[in-house]
């Protein structure tokens, strides 16, 4: 690692990967301050070049769209398990019901 990755801020380097997708068509994936050469035409890319502040709105953006799936998936999960509970109550719930 050189002294300019270390200037990078740990949450940017261990952000999510950039997608990177060459002039010739060639996609890779890569984490921010690598570098890469096109197999196919030859063109470095530097992902140093993307300024710190524009790769974190990207990152913030990115995580803001990752928690609205989690957060429908949580909420689906909670709906379903308390439509199950109306319906087939769990055996400490009914023994409780019917107890009283
Ligand atoms: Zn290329």
């Amino acid at each position: 690692m050189t002294d300019q990755s270390a200037a990078v801020p740990r949450s940017v380097r261990r952000g999510p990967p950039i997608t990177l997708t060459c002039d010739c068509g060639e996609r890779r994936y890569l984490r921010y301050g690598e570098r890469w050469k096109c197999e196919k035409c030859g063109k470095t890319w530097n992902t140093k070049r993307i300024p710190v502040e524009q790769y974190a709105a990207i990152r913030a953006t990115q995580m803001r769209y990752r928690r609205i799936p989690l957060a429908i998936s949580v909420f689906g999960g909670t709906t379903q398990l308390v439509v199950t509970w109306m319906i087939w109550p769990p055996p400490c719930f009914f023994i409780a019901g019917t107890a009283t």
